[in-house]
């Protein structure tokens, strides 16, 4: 029993109180910012936030039913972006849906991007990628803004 059952329901990670029609457990505010996952992802997000130059990493909505853990340099700007990759039969390439992996250790699909959304230049998309070839990739990044000033 988590002693959450009757009401008034409380959101499991900031404590604010729902609304007694609310049959969900995270308040609207905790949800889209992810933190319902966020425990799952907190190494690697520990990690990328710890890497020089790095602004911000959090796990983000995207729309619809879509997330990912979106590291940025800068508030607006270049990002990488890592979701889930996947492979329909072992053997087969690996493709990329635009939801989380199970746990921070993936399997990922990470992407660097540019302000517009456009695939960064000189970096290709990595899949399967674990957290630790995660943050060697956002390492990588870093170190070309860096050089391209
Ligand atoms: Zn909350």
């Amino acid at each position: 029993m988590d002693g959450n059952l009757t009401p008034p329901f409380r959101c499991v990670t900031c404590g604010r109180t729902l609304g007694p029609q609310d049959d969900v457990r995270i308040c609207r505010s905790c949800y889209f910012q992810g933190k319902l996952w966020e425990p799952d992802f907190k190494g690697l997000l520990a990690e990328l936030r710890a890497i020089p130059g790095v602004h911000s990493a959090a796990l983000e909505h995207t729309g619809g039913g879509c997330w990912a853990l979106i590291v940025r340099a800068a508030p607006d700007g270049p990002y990488v972006m890592g979701t889930e990759a996947f492979q329909d039969d072992p053997g087969w390439g690996w493709d990329t849906d635009s939801i989380l992996p199970k746990d921070h250790d993936g399997p990922w699909a990470v992407g660097a991007y540019d302000a517009e959304s456009e695939p960064a230049e000189g970096l290709d998309l990595l899949m399967p990628a674990t957290h630790e070839t995660f943050t060697a990739y956002v390492r990588g990044w870093m170190t070309k803004l860096t050089e391209a000033g």
